[in-house]
């Protein structure tokens, strides 16, 4: 079975074989306070820093899950609310985890095909979080558009979820503050991992607040991470998996240019149809990563229910989206080859 889902997706072929040496090296039983750990755990943040253009004063953290950087966004670096900037239902999400947390958040929502505008968030607010990659709808935010946000609220801090794009393309993380990403989307590894990624602005914002309330509070994990270690026992295996493929990957401008060359052979694809049409009209918006295609609920049934006797998954429509659309995963794992023939798959309904 081939995953085109948009997460959990498609994990590297290597991957079983890295389990294998895992166990092999101790990995799978290994002390998270030893000396093999520190070395591993600085090794991995070494070569996320190197493959993915991360600053050299930016600190990389390990957390569970992106849900998990929700929390930890607004119970260790919202002193007052964190205003929300979202057009589906990650971002929504992510507005109700911090409500809970800090209440009174503000939400901002904006329409799919539109460009987010940016502007000056109110005072009372002092987090400005923004979706970068929706993988609901398939819509993305530039950089660009993120470093004017961060312009125009010097006293902010700008916090990115990244999830389904952080490992597939460029991104500029000067343009922000906080940025993270679960590693079953565009890392392709096994789920139970997140990269957290703190700008200096963002690490003095944790210490001046020193919040200490949670397990996984920020400024235990900072302290901690200074040790190139966690406060808690974290996810060996998965960080040990992903040094390994890390190891592999090219630099990210190589794989950006290679998620464009597919993203754009995809919606080249598609503009052929009649029957099959994208979700998201306006080019500018249109996710590198997740592509969201729109039919008739027949036919939408139709074609995942063939997909899967074929031995490809394509991703279903999510929330209200889910008989209208399928989502079609563009993340590095996928190859070539598989996308030829789930094209000639698709082609017959086209
Ligand atoms: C998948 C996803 C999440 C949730 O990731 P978890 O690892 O399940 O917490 C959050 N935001 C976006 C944009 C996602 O795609």
């Amino acid at each position: 079975m081939i995953s085109f889902y948009p997460g959990p997706s498609r994990v590297y072929d290597e991957i079983p074989d890295y389990v294998k040496d895992a166990y092999k090296r101790g990995i799978l039983s290994m002390n998270h306070r030893n000396t093999e750990f520190v070395k591993l755990c600085e090794k991995t943040v070494k070569l996320l820093r190197s493959r993915l253009g991360v600053p050299p004063d930016y600190t990389i953290f390990f957390t569970s899950s992106a849900t998990e950087c929700w929390e930890i966004i607004a119970q260790s670096l919202t002193q007052g609310n964190s205003i929300h900037f979202h057009n589906g239902a990650f971002g929504e999400k992510w507005h109700q985890y911090a409500n809970r947390i800090k209440p009174g958040a503000l939400s901002n929502p904006f329409n799919k095909d539109e460009e987010l505008y940016p502007l000056k968030a109110i005072d009372t607010t002092d987090v400005i979080c923004i979706t970068q990659n929706e993988t609901s709808n398939g819509t993305m935010v530039s950089t660009e558009i993120i470093s004017r946000f961060r312009e125009m609220n010097p006293d902010h801090l700008v916090a990115v979820d990244a999830t389904s794009s952080m490992g597939g393309i460029v991104l500029d993380f000067k343009s922000a503050d906080v940025w993270f990403a679960s590693v079953q989307k565009c890392f392709g590894l096994p789920a139970g991992l997140a990269v957290l990624i703190c700008s200096p602005k963002a690490i003095e914002r944790c210490v001046a607040l020193d919040e200490r309330n949670h397990y996984n509070s920020l400024a235990f994990m900072n302290e901690m991470i200074a040790k190139w270690q966690t406060p808690f026992t974290p996810n060996v295996l998965g960080i040990y998996l992903l040094m390994r493929t890390l190891k592999n990957q090219d630099v990210i401008e190589h794989v950006d240019e290679k998620m464009n060359r597919r993203f754009n052979a995809w919606y080249s694809f598609f503009e052929k149809s009649e029957s099959l049409k994208p979700y998201i009209k306006n080019h500018d918006v249109r996710s590198k990563t997740i592509l969201t295609i729109e039919g008739t609920p027949d036919l939408i049934e139709r074609i995942r229910m063939k997909a899967l006797k074929k031995g490809f998954q394509l991703g279903a429509g999510y929330g209200q989206l889910k008989d209208t659309t399928f989502r079609i995963a563009n993340f590095p794992a996928i190859k070539s080859k598989e996308i030829e023939e789930v094209q000639k798959f698709i082609k017959k309904y086209i």
